[in-house]
């Protein structure tokens, strides 16, 4: 997205200012690949092209922005701070956080050291700071290049937990989050979700909140809670048996009758820890309470731009896949040449970077509506639906382009694969969000 920044991940924080890393990887030449050879896996070094394989791709390879894979010169349109500051966040998330995603990844354990990487990037405050939404939605994409798991992690922070408190919480519950929450010393979870109810939680929502004099006593369950089993505190929604209005109550993860059991085995965004959560009597004083979530609306205000933060996070996505595809390729011979000498090849990797290029202009135009305060729910499902579609696609043909190597996280291919699923799902189904734009579309909803 930046014209000046390094396409491949350095080997340690002190790698060189952005504008001074050159394209080839910091490493050795080695000697060119036998006809047969595979690029070197990720976790011994990036799968990106050696200075020798380079030598052997066809003559100029890459032009101007395309080299960069700077698709349409969106980080163009920032202010120049804006633009400092996204070269900076580029930089950390290829350095700090895409190869050293890998391993946790594939343990499927959280790792609190990638986060303090985005903590000490100060983006723990995205949503607080008043900076532009073209801004932070580059941020997400720039973070979801490097992992989706840790741009998961940061999007459910910043647009479900900073972005509900600030926007449904009282002063007083502002006063005593936001501060720990900004600096990423606390995290929170959002619990909507429930086993019975999914794509049908708006009206299915069954987990109760009592009022028992000054106090809440809350009972359910809740299914697919990120970040339940390292949080502090959860978000839940849960419905007022007095008269079925739906609110949202602060809860600690350490009080009696909560529970939070990781779910295992996901195909995808595996650092990041989802569970399943029980809640049984949980007692919550009234100034747990946030007192602008009101009914089912108030989730919806939320929902809006956490959705469209999703198709910022298919937009990075779909780069880092365009970029693993094209490394390997370049370096990966067959038939006696680099397989990027071949037009079906080719073919391939210009309709993953048109899918990642329409993504990314839909999301610039999101932006925009984002800032002058018109985005709708239809906006930000159609654009969730669509972005996550193109992602699907675009993963699906990269790694088909890594032959046997795109089935194995050792070339990166296989765990943006993987992610894509889990992106493809959360924050609404395909489906759902299709019917959402549907709905708008036609005036019918078509939902039942
Ligand atoms: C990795 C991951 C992270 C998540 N994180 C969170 C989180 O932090 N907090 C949270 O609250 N939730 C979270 N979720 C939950 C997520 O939002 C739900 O999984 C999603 O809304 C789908 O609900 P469901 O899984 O119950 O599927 P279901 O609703 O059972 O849907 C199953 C299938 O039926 C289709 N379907 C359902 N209704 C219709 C219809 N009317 N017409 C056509 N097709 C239909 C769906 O599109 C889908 O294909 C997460 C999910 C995942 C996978």
């Amino acid at each position: 997205m930046t014209d000046t920044l390094p396409r491949v991940p350095a080997a340690s924080p002190s790698a060189p200012a952005p504008a001074a890393v050159p394209m080839e990887p910091p490493t050795p030449p080695s000697p060119a690949p036998a006809p047969t050879a595979a690029p070197s896996p990720a976790t011994t070094s990036t799968p990106a092209a050696s200075p020798a394989a380079v030598r052997s791709a066809p003559p100029s390879p890459a032009h101007g922005g395309f080299a960069e894979l700077d698709l349409l010169g969106a980080a163009g349109l920032l202010d120049q701070h804006e633009r400092a500051r996204l070269a900076d966040v580029h930089h950390l998330a290829q350095t700090l956080l895409r190869r050293q995603s890998v391993d946790p990844w594939n343990r499927e354990e959280f790792a609190p050291d990638l986060l303090a990487v985005l903590a000490d990037a100060g983006l723990g405050a995205l949503q607080l700071e008043g900076t532009s939404a073209l801004f932070r939605g580059l941020v997400h994409a720039e973070v979801a290049r490097a992992d989706l798991s840790m741009s998961t992690v940061l999007g459910v922070h910043n647009e479900l937990v900073v972005g509900v408190v600030d926007a449904l919480g009282s002063p007083e519950q502002r006063r005593a989050l936001l501060p720990r929450l900004a600096a990423m010393r606390s995290l929170g979870a959002f619990a909507l979700t429930e086993p019975e109810h999914g794509s049908d939680v708006a009206r299915g929502l069954t987990t109760t909140a009592r009022r028992d004099g000054t106090d809440w006593v809350l009972d359910g369950a809740k299914r697919w809670i990120g970040l339940a089993t390292v949080a502090e505190f959860a978000i839940v929604w849960a419905r007022d048996v007095a008269d079925g209005t739906v609110r949202a109550f602060v809860v600690g993860t350490d009080l009696p009758g909560f529970a939070a059991v990781p779910i295992r085995n996901k195909i995808g965004l595996r650092i990041m820890q989802n569970a399943d959560v029980t809640l049984d009597g949980v007692r919550v004083p009234e100034s747990s309470r946030l007192p602008g979530a009101v009914g089912f609306g108030a989730v919806n205000t939320v929902l809006r731009h956490s959705r469209a933060w999703v198709g910022w996070q298919a937009v990075g996505l779909q780069l880092a896949a365009l970029e693993v595809a094209r490394s390997y390729v370049r370096e990966r011979q067959q038939f006696g040449r680099p397989l990027a000498g071949f037009q079906l090849v080719q073919q391939s990797l210009a309709r993953m970077a048109g899918n990642a290029a329409s993504s990314l202009a839909l999301m610039v135009q999101v932006a925009r509506l984002q800032d002058a305060g018109t985005l709708e729910m239809a906006h930000a499902a159609m654009v969730k639906a669509t972005c996550t579609a193109q992602a699907r696609e675009t993963v699906a043909l990269g790694r088909n382009l890594l032959g046997g190597n795109g089935m194995t996280t050792d070339y990166e291919m296989a765990k943006l694969f993987g992610d894509a699923e889990a992106m493809y799902t959360y924050e609404g189904t395909q489906e759902i969000n299709q019917l959402i734009v549907g709905r708008a579309l036609t005036g019918v909803s078509a939902f039942v």
